[in-house]
């Protein structure tokens, strides 16, 4: 079984995408710039220190931001008709929980089981389904991780602490300007009588990104 590189339909980094990546990439960085220099300017005056920041920058990105995809999440995993919808339709299904715009116009949801585990990267720079996971962490941004999770995603997803079975095939897909992924992770076991809000309470931001079981 090999690791697959989903190179087809997703993958528009070298024509028609280039631009739109250029586009999206130029508003990040200037937010990232106003954002870093209004951060400065709090420390230089003492009214924040930079441990306090991390923590906050943290808590979004791991916290507060993918709760959005992990009501999606929990709702594909308890309604049936809604999973079909959002594995057809994932923009569409996604926006009826309310969720939708900048860097979430066109999401395609993924789903692991027995047989299947995706895991998502942007290899260029670092597109990611804001509307359901907040901001990306830095390791998503890396190079390290972007260009490794396509060579070996094996040894990726194990450094996060899961060692997919032999028998399973890893997928690899390559977000874009244009797409967007979120994984839907398997289901834990023993979760049967669980509350479509307690099993939103499992879901976590690596196992949306397919870094991670749950
Ligand atoms: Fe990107």
């Amino acid at each position: 079984m090999s690791d697959e590189h989903n190179a087809g339909a997703s993958h528009h980094h070298a024509d028609a995408g280039t631009h739109h990546h250029h586009d999206h990439d130029e508003i990040e960085k200037g937010a990232a710039l106003r954002v870093r220099a209004i951060e400065e300017l709090m420390i230089a005056k003492g009214l924040i220190n930079p441990d306090t920041v991390d923590a906050i920058v943290e808590h979004y990105e791991r916290d507060v931001g993918p709760r959005n995809g992990a009501a999606v999440v929990a709702r594909a995993w308890t309604d049936p008709q809604y999973r079909e919808w959002l594995l057809s339709n994932g923009t569409a299904a996604i926006n009826d929980m309310g969720f939708s715009g900048f860097q979430g116009e066109h999401i395609r949801v993924l789903e692991n089981n027995d047989k299947v585990h995706n895991v998502v990267v942007c290899t260029l720079c670092s597109c990611y389904p804001w509307p359901v996971l907040g901001l990306p962490p830095a390791w998503y941004k890396n190079p390290a991780y972007r260009s490794r999770v396509v060579r070996e995603p094996r040894a990726v997803i194990a450094e996060f602490g899961y060692d997919v079975p032999d028998d399973v095939e890893v997928r690899v897909w390559d977000s874009t300007a244009e797409v967007r992924y979120l994984v839907i992770p398997k289901k834990p076991s023993g979760t049967e009588g669980a509350s479509v809000k307690e099993l939103a309470a499992m879901v976590t931001r690596d196992g949306m990104i397919g870094t991670a079981r749950l």
